[in-house]
């Protein structure tokens, strides 16, 4: 019997599992598919405190494990593909494994949507990118594109007009779901430009390991053409990985967890935190902070019950 599983190896688990560890709570982390989380996805990360020179994103994860490790974290590849919360303890399925425990932490984060094109997962890093936060600084004076029409992309778009040359915005129709209010702004920036109606077919050069252009195609007429870029923005949202918890956790309108008072979710003793539970701020700090949180109400339910 477990006191503190762990779901998920982000910067949101590994917070958690270094607070729990510290509270000698010896957390297991089940590392999950993506295991390290959004952050392995990037290069350099700063905006972390205490890195005023910028740190690998991978890195960064790195260091977070053996710190959690260091205290007396145990970490487990693979998934939790089954829960029961409807009884305590919680039963877990991980790779067929049971495991039972007191608590459960989710950090199992969101995954950025992707085309789901080859040229894009390979250059994912190199001119690829699902953060503007994360990498817009490394366009500085250079075109870029950014696909989507939604909040998401509008924001990043006007986040990448910051250092970008010219931001082009590369909708599959003529119209943006985006508030108006993030519209007005968009029409009122110079740098940002329109591509209607259209879908990205390929991103090139993934050979070279570099972004040179989009292939686009026109969904009206068929029509391809290409559009020189040094790097692409996919802006068509995140999806929060909570499909296991749908009908046993409160998630909201767009499939999040609906965390209260700190991380505590509506079964006791299942907590959550990291980007599972925001779709406001998704930071790597923001998702530290939760997991802490979630490892110290972890800590004082299983001391309540003492
Ligand atoms: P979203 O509103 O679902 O928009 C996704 C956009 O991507 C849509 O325009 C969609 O096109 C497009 N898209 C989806 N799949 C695509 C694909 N495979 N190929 C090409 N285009 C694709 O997602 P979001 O922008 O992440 O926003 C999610 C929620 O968070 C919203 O409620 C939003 O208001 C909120 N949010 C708010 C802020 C803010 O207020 N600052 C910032 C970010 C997000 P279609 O329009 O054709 O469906």
């Amino acid at each position: 019997m477990r006191n503190v599983v762990i779901m998920g190896s982000g910067c949101a688990g590994l917070t958690a599992a270094i607070y729990a560890a510290r509270a000698n709570l010896q957390p297991l982390v089940i590392r999950g598919v993506e295991a390290g989380g959004q952050l392995t996805l990037t290069t350099l990360v700063e905006n972390f405190p205490g890195f005023p020179k910028g740190v690998q994103g991978p890195e960064l994860i790195e260091l977070m494990q053996k710190q959690a490790t260091e205290f007396g974290s145990e970490f487990r590849e693979g998934n939790i593909t089954k829960v029961d919360l409807s009884q305590r303890p919680f039963v877990l399925e991980a790779d067929r494994e049971r495991l039972e425990t007191r608590t459960l932490i989710i950090a199992s984060g969101a995954s950025a949507k992707l085309l789901g094109l080859e040229s894009e997962r390979k250059l994912l890093g190199h001119g690829v990118s699902t953060c503007a936060t994360c990498d817009g600084y490394f366009f500085r004076g250079k075109d870029v594109a950014v696909v989507g029409g939604g909040d998401t992309a509008a924001e990043d778009a006007l986040f990448l007009t910051r250092y970008a040359h010219e931001v082009c915005i590369v909708h599959r129709r003529d119209q943006l779901r985006a508030s108006k209010i993030m519209q007005d702004r968009l029409r009122r920036n110079e740098k940002i430009k329109f591509i209607w109606n259209s879908r990205v077919k390929d991103i090139l050069d993934a050979d070279k390991r570099e972004v040179s252009a989009i292939k686009l195609s026109d969904v009206k007429t068929g029509e391809e053409s290409l559009k020189p870029v040094d790097g692409v923005f996919i802006g068509i949202g995140h999806e929060p990985n909570t499909s296991l918890f749908r009908g046993q956790l409160d998630l909201d309108d767009l499939g999040y967890l609906i965390t209260r008072e700190g991380s505590k979710t509506n079964v006791p003793g299942v907590f959550a935190a990291g980007d599972v539970k925001d779709r406001v701020y998704r930071q790597a700090v923001t998702a530290a902070g939760s997991g802490c949180m979630a490892a110290m109400d972890a800590e004082k339910f299983l001391e309540a019950e003492h």
